[in-house]
């Protein structure tokens, strides 16, 4: 694969393997020295035209921790404002000999447009509108199987899951590739949001339900996704007040108490205390959004790794996006490959 564009390019062998290698990664994260020498003379540049804390800082440290060169592209202080187009300035950064682009814009499509233009670099989608965020989804992946089945290979932990996924449906890119993945792998996905932040057709969506009542729901759910009410996109127009929205469905420590035992809360962040989670219940142990943090420095150097840890750096063209090359097909070698490669890539610290 040449691109890592959405979540629905990945298939459910493609999936594991992304966990898998990004387990890997988890342990090297805990060594004293968290380095590798995997990507050792390839350079990443990461492109964002909007904000981003974790997303941004967790690429750029993926890719430090496999020895890439890190370019770090800021679109307020660019040449953008110059008028320049945004075609010229992928192909300026191209021009500078980069072999993966993380492109973050808050125009759905982007990064299928700039993998089309493109000749010789991996583009990754750091998040495309409310189109897809498929990082983030890879991370909810491996967070999830991780407390449902520690140590585990494979993805058997997925099979019935019931994954509730509660807020601003109609404006998350990280709904849309959690329930691509989550439903790939087998997970009964129900969402749970006012009708006004529910997409307008839900047509073609694997999930299993659909509803408005978050208590009636959260007795038999073992995974709840919380969202973030997406201000930025026009979001607060959609509910009467935040405060309406927090009553309705915000995850106060009462609705917490409903959840079963072992059941985990997940957040993409930023999380907006009080709104969507009531500040208390982020501190139960049942709440992961720190360790989802963590873990997405392991995925995204999975997904760097590969993309371009599995080969020598191609010459012009030979990973050119043209045709149906702007899709995203899989994840770099077969699964054994990968694996093989990752181990002894781990094992020497760089
Ligand atoms: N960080 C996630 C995103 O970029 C979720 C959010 O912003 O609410 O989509």
């Amino acid at each position: 694969m040449r691109h890592l564009l959405g979540m629905g390019d990945l298939d459910a062998d493609e999936l594991v393997e992304v966990l898998d290698v990004a387990d890997a990664f988890v342990e090297v994260g805990q060594r004293a020295n968290p380095k590798v020498p995997a990507l050792r003379g390839r350079t990443v540049a990461t492109v964002f035209f909007e904000s981003s804390t974790r997303t941004r800082v967790s690429f750029e440290t993926a890719a430090k921790r496999l020895s890439a060169d890190v370019l770090s592209f800021s679109a307020g202080t660019s040449s953008l404002n110059k008028g320049e187009s945004l075609r010229d300035t992928i192909e300026t950064i191209e021009s500078m000999g980069i072999d993966a682009l993380v492109i973050r814009h808050a125009a759905a499509g982007v990064p299928v447009q700039v993998a089309r233009w493109l000749s010789s670099t991996c583009v990754v989608n750091a998040g495309d509108g409310a189109h897809e965020h498929p990082t983030q989804a890879l991370i909810d992946l491996l967070t999830i199987r991780q407390v449902r089945d520690p140590g585990g290979k494979g993805v058997g932990c997925f099979a019935g899951l019931a994954v509730t996924i509660v807020g601003d449906i109609r404006h998350s890119r990280v709904a849309r590739s959690q329930v691509c993945g989550l439903a790939r792998l087998g997970a009964r996905v129900t969402l749970v949001a006012p009708a006004t932040l529910l997409p307008p057709s839900l047509e073609g969506w694997p999930v299993e339900a659909i509803g408005h009542d978050l208590d009636a729901v959260l007795p038999t759910t073992d995974v709840v996704s919380l969202l973030r009410v997406q201000e930025e996109r026009g979001s607060g127009t959609y509910v009467p007040s935040l405060r309406e929205y927090a009553h309705g469905y915000g995850l106060t420590a009462a609705r917490a108490a409903l959840l079963p035992p072992d059941a985990v809360v997940l957040h993409p962040g930023p999380v907006i205390r009080g709104v969507e989670v009531a500040p208390e219940v982020l501190d139960l142990p049942a709440v992961l959004v720190r360790r989802q943090v963590s873990n997405g420095v392991a995925v995204r150097m999975a997904v760097l790794f590969l993309l371009l840890g599995s080969g020598d750096r191609p010459s012009s063209g030979s990973r050119g996006a043209g045709g149906d090359g702007a899709s995203a097909g899989g994840l770099g070698p077969g699964p054994g490959e990968a694996a093989r490669t990752v181990e002894v890539s781990a094992v020497d610290d760089a």
